[in-house]
């Protein structure tokens, strides 16, 4: 058994019905996301909302809270044990600090502000998401009020997505990874070693066909459609899960540059792998969810790029590509690499490779710290994102859609998550760097399509724990060392400079 102290036991009882609303707004918002009619969003908004503020006043109960002390004060807990009491601690001080009227309107802001984003990056009409946006920073700044911070406000938003994580911890990630992929980025361009764009981005698909390139790669990583587990299609890709037998992903398909939609799918598996291979034993628990945006991100990453764009995988998919998409047969194993691999100054983040990926971080970082703090002000902010945009990649957006409105984060409320991407980024070479170790033979495995020997080891190392230990602790077990910005660098070095891997 993994829960065995009475007191820690009756704890995971009364709380299950946490996890049922969790559950429910899951559900709703994979469905808002979805299959949602449009004027639908008023009311899910309400509900939403009301379902927010009903979890909190539980959460924040006589009776759990009693529990709660009660279970602090036993000896000899196990870590599943602890992690329980760790979780419910923390959302409790995070509840306490949040008002239920800001809880409430952060959610029914949210709801609605996600459909006119959808309709406004659209239109390329950043006028109508303006006011929304504008609420929703001040949101946030009463949010990071309220929650408490000892150096920067964008550190009380940072904590509620990576436990801990501080703006001046990203400052410190950022400058040893800036000049690394600086000096990548500028040998990669003039050298030519790899391309920076190729005649596939141009080439249209049919979506019957892709859809089935994409089943057959879930199929391939044995991902359990069907049975716990389905793919639909959204705005922006993404991964909800209900519980641990009921992962959803989405992907989006848009016509042409096949690419795109193939690792949005890949990442996203990434992300619900990590869901479907927590402990059983969790179900309906606290620690029934991964442990963090950073590293989940960590996750979607390690499959889309270390796994994903590796020569061993292109060599691997390339028999389906071909089966499906009759363009693909002119080109070798060799172009598709390259095609997979293209490496160019963009402005489109999610469309980003992984050389200049965490610059677009590094924007969005910058510019959330300076809304928080009113340094920046919404209505400048297309402004000063061209601005950053051409001092960090040379380039300016033409528009707003394909600037300031590409993301839609914010208009979900979410100040402070763009951060934990590049976390992830980072983790998901670390992890590289140790599977290596443990499984010298990781490429050939790729190669020969024996992927559970990849996904028990991320079982073990960190799937299977769910949220039992902190971020960096868990960090710490599976790999003896805490987060590690060199492992990225040394990647890309390898990788771009050295030996197509
Ligand atoms: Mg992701």
């Amino acid at each position: 058994m993994v829960f065995e102290n009475p007191v820690v036991k009756e704890l995971v009882e009364k709380t299950r019905v946490l996890w049922a609303i969790g559950h429910a707004l899951g559900l709703m918002s994979w469905d808002t996301e979805t299959y949602m009619p449009k004027e639908g969003s008023m009311e899910r908004g309400i509900a939403s909302g009301e379902l927010s503020v009903l979890r909190q006043k539980i959460l924040l109960s006589p009776e759990i809270q009693s529990l709660l002390e009660k279970a602090e004060k036993q000896e000899d807990l196990n870590d599943y044990e602890r992690g329980v009491i760790r979780v419910l601690k923390r959302a409790t001080r995070i509840a306490k600090a949040l008002p239920p009227k800001l809880v409430y309107e952060l959610s029914k802001t949210s709801q609605e502000a996600v459909v006119v984003w959808r309709e406004a990056r659209q239109k390329n009409d950043y006028g109508m998401f303006k006011p929304y946006l504008e609420k929703i920073v001040k949101l946030n700044r009463e949010a990071a009020d309220y929650l408490g911070y000892e150096e920067h406000p964008y550190d009380a938003l940072l904590d509620l997505y990576e436990e801990g994580l501080k703006a001046s911890d990203m400052e410190r990630v950022f400058s040893t990874i800036e000049p690394g992929i600086r000096r990548v980025l500028e040998k990669v361009l003039s050298s030519g070693a790899y391309p920076s764009e190729h005649e596939l981005e141009k080439v249209e698909y049919s979506r019957d066909a892709m859809e089935k390139v994409n089943l057959e790669i879930l199929k391939m990583f044995e991902f359990p459609l069907g049975t716990r587990s389905r793919i639909d299609v959204s705005a922006h890709p993404f991964t909800q899960h209900m519980g641990i037998k009921d992962v959803r992903v989405t992907t989006r398909y848009e016509g042409v540059d096949f690419k795109r939609t193939m690792y949005s799918v890949i990442h996203e598996y990434g992300h619900a792998l990590y869901e479907l291979q927590i402990d059983e034993r969790l179900i309906a628990t606290p620690l029934a969810g991964g442990v963090s945006l950073g590293v989940h991100e960590s996750q979607s990453r390690f499959w889309e790029n270390i796994v994903g764009r590796s020569m061993s995988f292109v060599k691997t998919v390339y028999p389906i590509l071909v089966k499906y998409l009759d363009f693909v047969r002119k080109y070798s194993v060799e172009d598709i690499y390259m095609y997979f691999n293209t490496v160019k100054p963009s402005l489109i983040r999610v469309g980003a490779d992984e050389v200049t990926y965490n610059l677009h971080i590094v924007l969005r970082f910058k510019l959330e710290k300076d809304m928080i703090t009113g340094d920046i002000r919404v209505d400048e902010l297309p402004e000063i994102w061209s601005d950053e945009m051409d001092r960090l990649l040379g380039i300016r957006p033409k528009n707003y859609s394909e600037g300031v409105l590409q993301d839609i984060h914010w208009s979900m409320c979410m100040i402070g998550y763009f951060p934990s991407y590049t976390l992830g980024n980072v983790l998901s070479t670390q992890i590289r760097h140790h599977i290596l170790n443990d499984i010298p033979d990781f490429y050939q495995k790729i190669e020969n399509r024996e992927f559970h020997v990849i996904r028990e080891y991320l079982r073990e190392k960190i799937h299977k724990w769910g949220s039992t230990y902190e971020p960096k602790e868990l960090i710490r077990r599976a790999f003896g060392e805490t987060v590690e910005p060199k492992y990225f660098i040394e990647y890309l070095e390898y990788k771009y400079l050295g030996f197509k891997i």
